[in-house]
């Protein structure tokens, strides 16, 4: 047979990986596709399916990723996903990854898809934790009682996986032999969803796993929707069966409890027949370690410590590739400079590509130091913590712990920080962790605060760097409370954010994240960048003929004619530079820098700044890009360049504090705009974004005048700059004190059992 007739009789297959947060499930998507997807220990990272390709002996499989979730009943946005997919997933092959080191928990999801009478193959994965533990496995009963083939792997090495692969390439996966299944649903509960189900003319065997599920549903909600009195009649009898040889009858309401603790009893009579044995699960350093990172009071100063050092790192180990990142760009623009004739084309390389696209790539050493610690926090299990610490934070400005997870996504890009807000149930907490997370300091913004913290303030950059972060926070915790101090909600849901074991990050994890950043910096370098800074380039070169005031052409034709000297040189460069100066001033660029730049004037910007903050709408990176084309005459270096044009260091920091809070970047306000769907919320948040960063730079620039004692204010401005810290120490102070104290309990759905209801210990409902 030849190859491709070879390849022609391989089966197709779609198959879908289901499981828990955190139990491995890129991971396994990655071994057996030899993708690099995202992978991290912590739940809420993939919130979109992923697809891959595999391929087996007999089998070409297209593997789908999907968002992980604890049960099918969607609680969130991203576990619906879950849900929407399941009829699609029933005709493919479904894999279910189940965490062993953790199987209660995620046998529940099992338990549930083969109560649907789906059949999965099941990857009992972690079993290297498992079997290091001392945990032991009957797997031949768990297939006999489960009616599955489970495969132990370790998704993180690949350990286990071709066999997997292998089995799910087979024909003949689908047909497993009917055997004793201890999970599936009991007689009772099959013969009255079989009852729902003829409501609606379907049967239980013929009917689609959605339906099945809906049908189940039907029996367990609190109330019916809409009210059917026949299917009251079969909740009635259910719960009447239920009740036979019990002391207290069930009621119709507490049918969905019943449905849940049958689970659980099938779990635990299946842990016991397939003699199950745990490892001992959690070392006692592990304990020992997250009652300090989770202390009361000392967890906050750990973590503030932490990305205190994670930004002096970010800052001073990076000027040392940082600096050969520039020469580099500086011999490039040199040799350039040196082989081509002279023409628009060399200007537009030297001036536009290689100064707009060079100023950006120099800062990729500073970018990949933030990462390599994001990553080694996220892979170690220690962001899970901080989320736990924060989540008192949180609540104090009316979100929830999970809404830390984006928040520190944003970190390094808004976009994918803007998608994981999927993770949180309730909408109106969705809405405000959107709205806040273009106040979080991604990536891009950072080119903008090491070079204007590097050249204005050469002593202590990251000091500054930490200050203004630390601003940016206080904003961050200023709009979050007052939106809702003014919408009001009373829904919480309690904080369950899973601790995930701590695990040595992998060198393969945290390199591709560095991968991954570099090579989204870079091509966004290449693509966005570079068209902003050639467009930039053009305004700033055109038009060609401007009027200057005095005749430098032949005054300098006079000069270089006659005898050298060093006067004479001197004079030629100065008039060289104040020509290019006056050009630069009489083109298209600074036309438009100067009709907007008024709006932008009480803020203490020159016009070169106040263009720049317009193509930062397109890729914040774009500041700077733009700020290298506009000030590339007054001399080769930025930072002298803006020092000579007048900037200060009080502009300077006004003008980051600016750059960090104005209008998120298109992108951004793309999937806002997306995930919110609507329109009214996205320009809103944009009039909010421009507003509050205006108002607070104008603050901040008042303060520092007054500060330097540089200018005097009038008493109004006073009244206005004394109100305002008054107002912004008072939040600080309550914020900290509510942190500290923990906040009160949030009447949750675990309320009427909590042991801490009505205490201000409620940590976010949790009994
Ligand atoms: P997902 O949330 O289900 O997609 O899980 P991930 O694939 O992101 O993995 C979560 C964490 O578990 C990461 O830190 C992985 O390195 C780790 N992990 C995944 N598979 C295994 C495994 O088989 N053994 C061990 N020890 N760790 C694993
Ligand atoms: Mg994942």
């Amino acid at each position: 047979m030849s190859k491709s007739s070879l390849m022609k009789s391989k089966i197709q297959r779609n198959v879908y990986l289901v499981g828990n947060p955190n139990c491995g499930k890129t991971s396994l998507f990655n071994a057996i596709t030899g993708e690099r997807r995202r992978v991290g220990n912590w739940p809420g990272v993939t919130v979109q399916k992923l697809e891959g390709i595999a391929n087996s002996e007999t089998a070409n499989l297209t593997i789908c990723d999907l968002p992980g979730t604890y049960s099918l009943t969607p609680a969130t946005p991203e576990e619906e996903v879950v849900l929407k997919t399941i009829d699609a997933a029933a005709d493919g092959c479904i894999v279910n990854v189940v965490d062993i080191a953790n199987f209660e928990r995620n046998l529940f999801l099992t338990t549930q898809l083969i109560e649907l009478g789906i059949k999965p193959v099941v990857s009992l994965n972690c079993f290297d934790s498992f079997t290091k533990a001392g945990g032991t496995i009957d797997l031949q009963k768990f297939s006999t009682f489960t009616g599955t083939t489970p495969f132990p792997t370790v998704a993180r090495t690949g350990e286990g996986t071709h066999n997997l692969v292998e089995f799910i390439g087979r024909p003949d996966i689908i047909s497993v032999e009917d055997c004793e299944n201890w999970l599936s649903l009991p007689q009772v509960w099959l013969d009255a969803a079989e009852e729902a189900l003829r409501l609606k003319d379907l049967h239980w065997h013929s009917a689609r796993p959605t339906q099945r599920y809906s049908a189940l549903t039907d029996l367990i909600r609190l109330q019916p929707d809409p009210i059917v009195p026949e299917l009251i009649e079969i909740r009635q009898n259910l719960a009447k069966k239920l009740s036979e040889g019990r002391e207290i009858p069930v009621k119709t309401t507490n049918l969905a409890c019943e449905l849940a603790s049958d689970r659980y009893r099938r779990i635990e009579k299946l842990i016991a027949g397939c003699a199950i044995v745990p490892g001992k699960n959690i070392p006692a350093w592990q304990e020992k370690l997250d009652r300090m990172l989770t202390h009361r009071f000392l967890g906050l100063p750990i973590f503030a410590l932490m990305m205190a050092w994670v930004f002096w790192t970010t800052f001073s180990i990076g000027e040392i590739p940082m600096g050969w990142m520039e020469s580099l760009v500086d011999w490039l623009s040199g040799f350039v400079q040196a082989n081509m004739q002279e023409g628009l084309i060399r200007e537009l390389l030297v001036g536009g590509v290689i100064s707009g696209v060079g100023g950006i790539i120099v800062f990729i050493p500073n970018i990949l130091i933030l990462f390599f610690w994001i990553a080694l926090l996220e892979d170690s299990g220690y962001m899970s913590r901080a989320a736990f610490i924060m989540d008192r934070m949180m609540n104090s400005i009316g979100l929830h712990g999970r809404a830390f997870i984006p928040m520190i996504m944003g970190l390094g890009c808004n976009v994918p920080a803007v998608l994981a807000t999927r993770i949180i149930d309730n909408r109106f907490q969705r809405l405000l962790t959107m709205l806040l997370i273009p106040l979080v300091t991604c990536a891009a913004r950072l080119p903008v605060l090491v070079l204007l913290c590097g050249t204005f303030f050469p002593e202590n950059p990251s000091i500054w760097m930490f200050t203004l972060f630390f601003v940016n926070l206080l904003v961050l915790i200023f709009l979050g409370q007052t939106t809702s101090m003014l919408f009001k909600t009373s829904e919480n849901s309690p904080f369950l954010l899973e601790m995930p074991p701590y695990r040595l990050p992998t060198p393969s994890s945290v390199f591709h994240m560095l991968y991954e950043k570099a090579a989204h910096f870079i091509e966004k370098a290449g693509t966005v960048i570079l068209a902003g800074a050639v467009i930039i380039w053009v305004l700033s070169v055109f038009p060609r003929e401007v009027p200057l005031s005095f005749d430098y052409e032949s005054e300098l034709t006079r000069l270089r004619s006659s005898e050298i000297t060093v006067e004479s040189t001197e004079r030629i460069a100065e008039l060289s530079r104040k020509r290019e100066i006056e050009l630069m001033e009489g083109r298209y660029m600074a036309r438009l820098g100067k009709f907007i730049h008024p709006v932008m004037e009480p803020l203490g910007f020159s016009w070169r700044e106040t263009v720049s903050l317009i193509p930062g709408f397109l890729a914040k990176e774009s500041v700077v890009s733009t700020l290298s084309v506009l000030y590339l005459p007054y001399s080769d270096n930025l930072g002298d360049a803006m020092r000579k044009t007048g900037m200060t260091p009080l502009t300077a920091f006004v003008f980051m504090m600016f750059t960090l809070l104005y209008i998120p970047c298109i992108a951004t306000l793309g999937v806002i705009w997306r995930e919110s769907g609507s329109t009214r919320f996205t320009a809103l948040a944009l009039v909010v974004y421009f507003a509050i960063a205006y108002v607070v730079s104008y603050i901040t620039l008042k303060i520092g005048a007054v500060l330097q004692t540089s200018t005097s204010i009038d008493w109004f401005e006073g009244l206005v700059i004394i109100t305002v810290a008054i107002a912004a120490g008072w939040y600080l102070i309550r914020t900290f004190i509510v942190t500290i104290r923990g906040s009160r309990c949030n009447s949750c759905a675990s309320c009427s059992s909590c042991p801490s209801r009505g205490k201000s210990d409620c940590s976010g409902g949790q009994p």
